[in-house]
């Protein structure tokens, strides 16, 4: 049994859906006071609705995490509302396809802009408030797609999601003094309303490259960020964690074939 997080203050970024509705949805369950963010306000309020309605406490807001102000606004919101910020996840994240030949800067900067730009931007604006309660977590949802593998039309999405890892490592040594912790989580492929949107064929044929036969559940990432932000996860800092039932694993086509 991990220490409780009743009453602890978590604002999850990307909230409103797919894998960070699950860890607001998983956080709330565990008694935390939850900020749900995304751009489109009704689906922030819609999945925060949802929460209170089994009992959670969550409460939504729009805000684009490319943009310093929104995320100053988002900080200050978390404070006003429960007093404080003990845990941030940094779950933003978009993941459009291009090939490097028709890719142009400004898709290249979008992308960076929200996946890596954004989880800088959310952890800044947090700070003085994660500071002031004298311990803190900082998640990160990156993926295996950049810091691991590599999948065409997403070399943008991986770079920023390897970025995101480098990140992590000089942040964590900045802010282990303030006994704050920032770790990442990187997910295979988990069913989404981002995934589900690719299509049928995308997810058949991630789910024959996964040894464990399954696309992950929003709940698999939603539990490793749990652990993540417990107080017994205090001495664990600047690392990643592979949620991805052995997709990274095999070495070659074969090793599936001969399960
Ligand atoms: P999703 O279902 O498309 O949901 C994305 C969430 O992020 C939505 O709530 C969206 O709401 C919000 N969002 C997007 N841009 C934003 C912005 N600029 N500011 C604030 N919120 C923003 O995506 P997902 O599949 O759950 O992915 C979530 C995270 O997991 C991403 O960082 C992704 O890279 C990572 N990941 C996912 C998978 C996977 O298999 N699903 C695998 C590896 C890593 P709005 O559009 O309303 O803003």
């Amino acid at each position: 049994m991990l220490t409780s997080l009743a009453d602890r203050s978590v604002i999850v970024t990307g909230a409103s859906k797919g894998i960070g509705k699950g860890i607001a949805r998983v956080f709330a369950q565990k008694g935390a006071r939850v900020l749900i963010v995304a751009r489109d306000m009704s689906q922030a309020e819609a999945a925060a609705a949802e929460i209170r309605s089994s009992g959670g406490t969550a409460s939504s807001i729009s805000a684009d995490v490319s943009n310093e102000q929104d995320c100053a606004r988002i900080a200050h919101i978390a404070v006003e509302r429960h007093g404080g910020i003990d845990v941030v996840c940094c779950n933003a994240g978009i993941f459009p396809a291009a090939r490097l030949s028709d890719m142009t800067a400004a898709e290249w900067d979008h992308v960076l802009g929200i996946n890596l730009k954004g989880t800088f931007l959310t952890v800044k604006a947090c700070l003085p408030a994660l500071k002031a309660r004298g311990r803190g977590r900082v998640i990160v949802t990156s993926s295996i797609t950049g810091p691991i593998t590599g999948y065409p039309g997403w070399s943008h999405y991986g770079a920023s999601k390897a970025g995101q890892l480098g990140f992590i490592r000089t942040a964590a040594i900045e802010l282990a003094p303030h006994h704050i912790t920032v770790n990442a989580v990187l997910p295979g492929n988990i069913l989404t309303e981002g995934i589900e949107a690719m299509g049928p064929e995308y997810i058949a044929r991630m789910t024959a490259a996964i040894p464990q036969r399954r696309l992950g559940t929003v709940e698999d990432i939603a539990y490793a960020a749990l652990f993540l932000a417990s107080d017994e996860a205090g001495f664990i800092s600047g690392q990643t964690l592979v949620v991805d039932g052995g997709q990274v694993l095999p070495e070659s086509q074969a090793a599936l074939e001969d399960l």
